[in-house]
């Protein structure tokens, strides 16, 4: 098969990195996780603090089978796919895969491309500069919306009303901005307090 259909597949994909560390942020912070960043995004946040991983050309093509060879090598079962945007690949194959090798599996996405895959934990964290995909809302375990701009607020009000009943809420202040949005998003969930706060606690503790 041509590395262009074994991609469509989704049984060999672009991987800018991999590493196993302590999720920071939303549902899963402080848990020791597997980090699978696949190469490629057509989102194009400005904010956005892997600009890197946007040209999926960039890098390795690997098989999925050498990618899990490499995460069950830690003692952690627990994966986050993350990206660049993973939901430009089919997620079926190498879901499939972590999970006959016993893994949890969370997926961070902006939700910008038809969902696939087997994922135990969704966090969908929509963002203004590409509209998400209508298979999003029903499969979000969690929303999380990164506050850069006041009218973030009403940008994350507008995909609450989407998501399904039993999706989590959270708001996250985009780090470089995090001194001003901070204060304004312990406010906000004070007097709106279905929505919780997610912090980047690995820059805190200044781990990948
Ligand atoms: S969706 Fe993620 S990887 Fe893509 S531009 Fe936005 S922040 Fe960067």
């Amino acid at each position: 098969m041509k590395t262009e259909e074994l991609i469509a597949k989704g049984l060999s994909l672009p991987l800018m990195e991999a590493f196993y560390t302590i999720q920071g942020e939303g549902r899963f912070t402080g848990h020791p996780a597997y980090f699978i960043r696949l190469g490629g995004c057509d989102v194009g946040c400005v904010w956005c603090d892997v600009k890197e991983s946007w040209e999926a050309g960039k890098w390795p093509i690997l098989p999925i089978e050498e990618i899990v060879a490499e995460a069950v090598k830690y003692p952690g079962r627990l994966v986050v796919i993350t990206g660049g945007e993973p939901l430009m690949y089919d997620l079926g194959p190498l879901t499939s895969l972590l999970k006959e090798k016993g893994f949890t599996t969370n997926i961070e996405t902006s939700g910008a491309h038809p969902f696939s895959g087997d994922f135990d934990w969704v966090c969908f964290s929509p963002k203004k500069f590409k509209k998400p995909h209508p298979s999003i809302y029903k499969v979000a375990n969690e929303l999380k919306v990164v506050v850069f701009h006041n009218s973030d607020f009403a940008f994350a009000e507008e995909h609450a009303l989407k998501v399904n009943e039993n999706c989590e809420l959270r708001l996250q202040p985009e780090w470089s901005k995090s001194e001003k949005f901070t204060p304004l998003i312990i406010n906000y969930s004070k007097y709106h307090p279905n929505w919780k706060i997610s912090l980047q606690t690995h820059k805190f503790m200044d781990i990948p």
